[in-house]
């Protein structure tokens, strides 16, 4: 009896730990990924300088992919016009689909002036310090005073590179909410701490401090927080000045196509809390920063090129899936018949944009292939000859990049690091990867 076949969109950490999950219950999984290496975010995301966190995932990821009943299928895109569409992996036989494929697409804030030279989004930036390519090609000109939009970890690691890079020589992180509502974690605000400009932090604090005793908050917890990741920080790599501000929206992005961006303006927000939700009022004051960078870190995010239905940067999850997994739901619902689509799953950020950590994100996946793997064993439809599958996905005019390729790939990388004495190196470009393993 031929085992069950599923195809897997995405191979970042929830798609490998869902592939992990499925084959280890005897389900062949085809895991298809737009990028070369696999790994995702956890390779083109997650900060250059964490190496062991890097390298331990690269290794756990390769161990995961040694199952027999995974096949992988790097450099292949799929989507609506791309080298395989969802459509023609049903018509192909997969008797269901998990999209693993994150929200790898540019939010919008949809303000004035956003297309401005030298106004990113910080998915860009990271890319780029990340050497994903073709964004590792691309020059992200940064001028000296920059705002950025977002207090997340990914501002952290945005500030953190432009105070390693040098030339910047100010930093100011832009906030909607108030200090009770930062969602950057210590230990990666340890890393810029160090610029943190504190009679500046003082003098926002002392301006905000009315609102926050209004709504029962404590600013000394603030100044723990703070306090707490000044003790762990590192030492000063550069004077960029880092300064926080809170209760502000950017509304217009000031400038023109020739001199590009002059200025951020924010609209000033109160807060008042509904149902344990604290949500932003905007009053009529207005604050203009001098700015010649705005980079924005607000999430991202997913993709409605891959042919599923999307609303508000999201996918269009069932309320009322037929697989459950922990009260969660993994499926999808077709918003004109309000019908869940039947045979295709999301997980990971693709379920929910730009939520959580690889652990979660991981634990995501496993979930999403378990409501998949219930799925196939209710289906009794025929099941595809395995070998023919893969031999008719290899028929594609495309360099296709297999597992034994990806080893290959890391061994070259890994030369390369040791000759030049770096703790690691990443091919820059598509051409030099399938140089190196031989396919071009
Ligand atoms: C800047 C930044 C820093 C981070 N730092 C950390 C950190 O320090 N520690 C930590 O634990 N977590 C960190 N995270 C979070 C972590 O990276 C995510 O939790 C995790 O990567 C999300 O996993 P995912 O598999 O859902 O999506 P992703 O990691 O985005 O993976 C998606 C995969 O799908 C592929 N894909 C996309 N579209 C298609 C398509 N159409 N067809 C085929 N394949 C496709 C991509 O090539 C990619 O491989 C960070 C995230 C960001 C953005």
């Amino acid at each position: 009896m031929n085992p069950k076949v599923v195809a897997i969109v995405g191979a970042g950490p929830a798609g490998l730990f869902a592939a992990k999950t499925l084959a280890e219950k005897d389900v062949r999984v085809a895991l298809f990924n737009r990028d070369i290496r696999p790994g995702g975010l956890a390779e083109y995301g997650i900060y250059p300088e964490k190496h062991v966190l890097k390298n331990g995932l690269r290794r756990q990821f390769t161990s995961f992919l040694e199952h027999k009943n995974i096949a992988y299928f790097g450099n292949i895109e799929v989507g609506e016009g791309k080298d395989l569409s969802l459509p023609q992996l049903e018509n192909m036989g997969f008797q269901g689909i998990l999209v693993t494929a994150g929200a790898q697409k540019i939010k919008e804030l949809k303000v004035e002036g956003e297309s401005l030279p030298r106004v990113y989004h910080a998915w860009e930036i990271v890319s780029k310090y990340n050497n994903l390519p073709p964004y590792s090609q691309i020059e992200f000109p940064i001028g000296e005073k920059v705002v950025i939009v977002g207090v997340g970890n990914v501002m952290a690691d945005v500030a953190r590179y432009l105070i390693q890079k040098g030339g910047v020589k100010e930093i100011t992180a832009v906030a909607r909410r108030g200090p009770a509502e930062i969602k950057f974690h210590e230990t990666e605000f340890a890393h810029i701490a160090q610029n943190l400009d504190l009679s500046d932090f003082e003098a926002e604090m002392e301006r905000v401090t009315p609102l926050m005793l209004k709504l029962g908050q404590d600013p000394n917890e603030t100044w723990a927080f703070i306090e707490k990741a000044c003790e762990n920080c590192e030492e000063k790599t550069g004077d960029t000045n880092f300064r926080l501000r809170f209760l502000k929206s950017p509304v217009r992005f000031w400038g023109d196509e020739h001199r590009g961006l002059q200025g951020v303006e924010c609209i000033e927000n109160s807060l008042v809390e509904e149902n344990h939700v604290m949500k932003t009022i905007p009053t009529a004051l207005h604050t203009i920063f001098d700015a010649d960078t705005a980079i924005l870190a607000v999430g991202s995010s997913v993709d409605d090129g891959i042919g599923l239905p999307v609303s508000k940067d999201q996918f269009t999850i069932s309320p009322y899936p037929d697989y459950p997994q922990d009260g969660i739901s993994y499926e999808l619902m077709d918003p004109d018949s309000g019908a869940n689509i039947s045979g295709v799953f999301v997980a990971g950020w693709s379920r929910l944009a730009s939520y959580g950590l690889v652990g979660i994100s991981g634990k995501d996946g496993s979930r999403g292939a378990q409501a998949l793997f219930e799925f196939i064993q209710d289906g009794d439809g025929e099941k595809p000859d395995w070998e023919l599958l893969q031999s008719q996905i290899r028929n594609l005019k495309k360099e296709i990049v297999d597992k034994k390729m990806i080893g290959q790939l890391y061994k070259a990388e890994a030369e390369i690091a040791a000759k030049n004495g770096l703790a690691e190196y990443k091919f820059p470009t598509n051409q030099e990867m399938l140089t190196a393993i031989g396919l071009v």
